[in-house]
């Protein structure tokens, strides 16, 4: 690791107030801020209402809390902001480590949720912005501005691909599959029918698939009925998310990891009204900084509750769920699929039903399942669970019947942050400035579940725009 010299950290436009704090740039150019704390100025810029044990080190603008597919696209946005410093922290030792890297890494369409709801509306125009991307040719460039306003253009260039060609040449590599929703029986045929009349309202495009093409195009799945979203796709997650951590690098915005939020208070540096945010580094030897923001974005994710309930009062608290969902990869060359293919989701859309989903390797998966779970950090998954193989093998079975139980195999599980408990009706995205807490600049974001990662630039949009007058 590099000690990097002082006159270049300020080149980052943030205030630093002690001389003794440590920075580190890591491998992937992160920095990794911790502090002994030796020599500290004295504790006269704080408001009085604050008590703080030990002085601050270190003064930004914006202060984004996790590392994650949404904290990196809304740190995208607000390190663009000229003469604005924009710092993300992240406990781990890597960004993308929890669930922006165990998902199915599929770009919704946005079918599903109420059309009112947040889930929907960022979802559309984060799919939109996704694709726009992925077909800019890594020239990094969206324009927020003149972007896209219907699905036209993702159509229009399936077309032109050459229709479901896998596109390998980009950087972000992606596969504009297509989904199928299958009916099994007559009341998910008429589901479908009022998904279709749904879509046609939101403007997502959909349409359904005789019966000789469904057979010609899957000799495989089982439907009464198929209802295409053609704008659903695959894309290679990993790769977005090296892309962000580029450009807020290149904006001049700030990574530092291995750095855990384990408290906030509101205060102010003198001039500002802000938060003081305490971090301690997971070393061996834990240190402590205290950070000032004027404005703190909370995109913790699954712990995103614990963070929001530092400062709010306990009448509006927040409470997560753990929902873990196990992923089954399929053995063996007699199974050939060319979609996505999704059974008629339950009711509460607490999951999307046991799909099947592919990699852009063309590796087939099943999942994931709902299992409501104690610990936000229970990734495990139990080869030897029979039970579990027996349920996905018969929840698949239903669309695939040739689907073989043994060439199933436990291959790896994701947590959802959600805001509905067990049988609880639908509950959409939280992204809030607690300002009827008092807390203005202090914007929550709770239960970014899916479609979280296909709606993550419309979210830093959306957070850019909660900010900008700050
Ligand atoms: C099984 C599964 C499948 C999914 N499939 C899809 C899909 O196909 N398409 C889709 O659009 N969406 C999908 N999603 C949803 C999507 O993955 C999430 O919405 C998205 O990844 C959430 O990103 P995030 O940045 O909010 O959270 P995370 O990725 O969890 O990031 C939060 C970060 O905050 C950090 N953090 C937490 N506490 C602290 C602290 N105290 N101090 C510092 N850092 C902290 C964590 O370490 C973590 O890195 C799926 C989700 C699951 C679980």
């Amino acid at each position: 690791m590099i000690v990097l010299p002082r006159s270049n950290i300020l080149s980052f436009k943030i205030r630093f107030f002690s001389r003794s704090v440590p920075y580190f740039f890591s491998k992937n150019n992160c920095i990794s801020l911790y502090s002994s704390l030796s020599t500290k100025k004295s504790n006269s810029h704080f408001d009085s209402s604050v008590s703080l044990s030990q002085p601050l080190d270190v003064s930004v603008d914006y202060l984004i809390i996790g590392g994650g597919v949404v904290g990196l696209a809304i740190a995208e946005r607000l390190s663009k902001r000229k003469g604005k410093s924009t710092l993300l922290i992240e406990k781990n030792f890597k960004v993308n480590e929890e669930t922006s890297s165990r998902n199915s890494e599929v770009i919704h369409a946005g079918l599903y949720y109420p059309n009112n709801s947040l889930k929907t509306h960022l979802c559309i125009r984060g799919k939109r912005l996704l694709y726009s991307l992925l077909f800019s040719n890594y020239s990094g460039q969206i324009n927020y501005n003149d972007s896209p306003t219907d699905d036209s253009f993702i159509i229009d260039s399936l077309l032109v691909s050459n229709s479901f060609e896998k596109s390998k040449s980009l950087t972000i590599p992606y596969y504009r599959t297509g989904k199928w929703v299958v009916a099994q029986t007559d009341d998910e045929s008429n589901y479908l029918t009022a998904l279709q009349e749904k879509s046609t309202k939101i403007g997502v495009p959909t349409y359904f698939l005789s019966e000789k093409l469904q057979k010609s195009q899957e000799p495989h799945v089982n439907a009464i009925r198929v209802l295409v979203s053609p704008t659903t796709g695959i894309f290679d997650s990993h790769a977005f998310i090296n892309w962000l951590e580029w450009k807020i690098q290149d904006n001049d915005g700030n990574i530092a990891v291995n750095s855990k939020v384990t408290n906030i208070i509101p205060g102010n540096d003198g001039d500002n009204r802000g938060y003081i945010i305490e971090i301690t580094s997971a070393s061996s030897t834990p240190s402590k900084i205290k950070i000032f923001a004027k404005s703190v974005i909370n995109s913790a994710g699954l712990y995103s509750d614990k963070i929001a309930n530092m400062i709010l009062p306990p009448s509006h608290h927040y409470k997560l769920y753990h929902v873990k969902g196990h992923y089954y990869g399929y053995r063996g060359s007699d199974l050939k699929v060319n979609h996505l293919i999704y059974p008629v989701p339950p009711k509460n859309l607490a999951n999307l039903g046991i799909h099947l989903i592919l990699d852009l390797n063309g590796r087939i998966r099943f999942g994931p399942d709902v299992l409501y779970i104690q610990r936000p950090d229970d990734y495990e998954i139990n080869v030897d669970d029979e039970s579990r193989k027996d349920a996905f093998f018969n929840a698949v079975k239903t669309y695939i019947p040739t689907i073989k139980k043994d060439k199933l195999y436990a291959d790896y599980t994701g947590i959802r942050p959600k805001l509905s408990g067990p049988g609880e009706p639908f509950k959409d995205f939280v992204i809030k400035e607690e300002i009827d807490c008092g807390f203005d600049g202090f914007v929550n974001l709770v239960g970014i579940e899916s479609p979280g990662l296909t709606s993550s630039l419309a979210i830093g949009e959306m957070v850019d725009n909660i900010l900008k007058d700050r």
